[in-house]
């Protein structure tokens, strides 16, 4: 186990303003927070959206942190294209872009998820990964993920199925059993039965806080957001709201003591991170080449 000192965590599942309605994490404080923090990188991973990833890149860059783009994108229950009241819904998945082909793979996906699985979320769906996993580094994302799922349906040999699939598909060291605590009773029936699914399958794991929020003082700020989100008000009982105040931008030391029994999950963060090294490049004018019919030069057909 490192040396307090030393501990280094990369938050890999962040959700930020761009997470409309649902993410609070203001792009333009977030990276004064966890540099405070003294950390180097940081992912971006709205939901089913990827608008945010160049202001991201940009301030993450003029603030010396690495930016990592990502999503944390909704996979359809049957195919995109499925859309049946109480069958067809979605779980979630975290896409992180190790280099340019993941990128280009990723705006694909997230297009593709609008323009033919939109359904109360834009879906994309397994026959798409398949076509477009490509340099990406995949984690089995939060409570909401087909994994954790199967858990709390009691099924987990569908877990285990479900898992070994994903690594199968991403390749071994780009499938990751994401590990969350956030104080929630869910997460305590589930973390155990995913760190077994770890032993028995060899897949590694990776610590994340779900993050929502700059502070933990931001969670009362959340609990508005939701409510705009939803049409309630704060008075309401019956409100949608986060059960716990625990879903921030949580420093290595935080980090490491929830996961004392598992270092190596938040070890692994600095590990993708270290593999994730996709930059944008601007300035650089991509025109599409023109030639002219007729084996004409272009200037003189212009003409
Ligand atoms: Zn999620
Ligand atoms: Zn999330």
């Amino acid at each position: 186990m490192p040396d307090v000192t030393t501990r280094q965590f990369t938050h890999l599942h962040v959700h930020t303003e761009y997470s409309l309605l649902d993410g609070a994490c203001r792009i333009d404080r977030m990276f004064e927070h966890l540099k405070s923090m003294g950390q180097t990188a940081c992912a971006i991973t709205d939901h089913g959206v990827m608008y945010g990833s160049v202001a991201f890149f940009d301030a993450a860059k003029a603030a010396g942190i690495k930016p990592i783009i990502g999503c944390e994108v909704y996979v359809a229950t049957r195919t995109r294209f499925d859309k049946v009241n109480r069958i067809d819904g979605n779980s979630h998945l975290i896409l992180l872009c190790k280099d340019e082909t993941g990128y280009k793979n990723l705006i694909k996906l997230v297009s593709a998820g609008f323009i033919d699985g939109f359904y109360s979320k834009p879906r994309i769906d397994k026959e798409l990964l398949e076509q477009h996993h490509e340099g990406l580094i995949c984690l089995s994302a939060c409570l909401a993920g087909e994994v954790p799922k199967a858990i709390l349906a009691g099924d987990y040999e569908r877990a285990k199925r479900t898992a070994l699939y994903y690594q199968d598909l991403f390749g071994e060291g780009n499938y990751y059993i994401e590990l969350q605590d956030h104080g929630l009773e869910e997460d305590q029936v589930v973390l155990p039965q995913l760190m077994r699914l770890s032993r028995e399958t060899g897949i590694p794991m990776v610590a994340t806080n779900d993050a929502h929020y700059i502070t933990k003082e931001d969670a009362k700020m959340q609990s508005i957001l939701l409510c705009i989100q939803t049409g309630k008000t704060i008075a309401d009982a019956d409100r949608m709201e986060f059960q716990t105040d625990e879903f921030y931008l949580k420093s290595a030391d935080e980090m490491y003591d929830l996961f004392s029994m598992v270092p190596e999950a938040c070890e692994n963060t600095n590990k993708i991170a270290e593999k994730c090294n996709f930059e944008f490049t601007f300035g650089d004018t991509k025109l599409p080449y023109f030639r002219a019919p007729d084996g004409m030069e272009n200037q003189e057909y212009f003409e």
